[in-house]
């Protein structure tokens, strides 16, 4: 009985991994796989103390989804730390999100912005947000 598994978006991959509580023989270690979509609803909720309904929409699954990954990281977490297991995050049926931004500097002042894909004016329409001066040139390598 398997459903299929709705992806959840995530901001970035974990850039550490593993967790490993000190002075416990690797032969005697417990081993904890949080996967990385329930890392990213402890990210949201605990860390960055986001609502809930905003916490979803990031990961573009539904509230109750949410709701059940978080108390699945939870418990896995509470687990590791009360029993001395190690961590290891991997997995996940997950897609990076990371908002694709475009750079921009003013040859007036020389300072330097970033605003994401899809918002703000054009690049040719755009004014310096510090001296409003026009020359303004978009210095991203990838110009999609
Ligand atoms: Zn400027």
């Amino acid at each position: 009985m398997t459903r299929p598994k709705i992806i959840r978006c995530v901001n970035s991959k974990p850039e550490v991994t593993y967790f490993k509580p000190q002075g416990i023989p690797l032969s005697s270690l417990c081993e904890i796989n949080l996967t990385i979509d329930e890392l990213e609803t402890i990210r949201l909720k605990n860390y960055e103390g986001l609502e809930q309904t905003e916490c979803a929409k990031k990961m573009k699954i539904s509230q109750s989804t949410f709701q059940r990954i978080l108390i699945s990281a939870n418990k896995k977490i509470a687990d590791a730390l009360v029993n001395g297991k190690a961590i290891k995050i991997e997995g996940g049926v997950i897609k990076i999100n990371k908002e694709k931004m475009r750079k921009f500097k003013c040859e007036r002042c020389k300072c330097k912005w970033e605003i994401p894909f899809g918002t703000g004016k054009k690049g040719t329409e755009m004014s310096c947000p510090k001296c409003k001066e026009r020359s303004v040139h978009r210095i991203d390598a990838n110009k999609q």
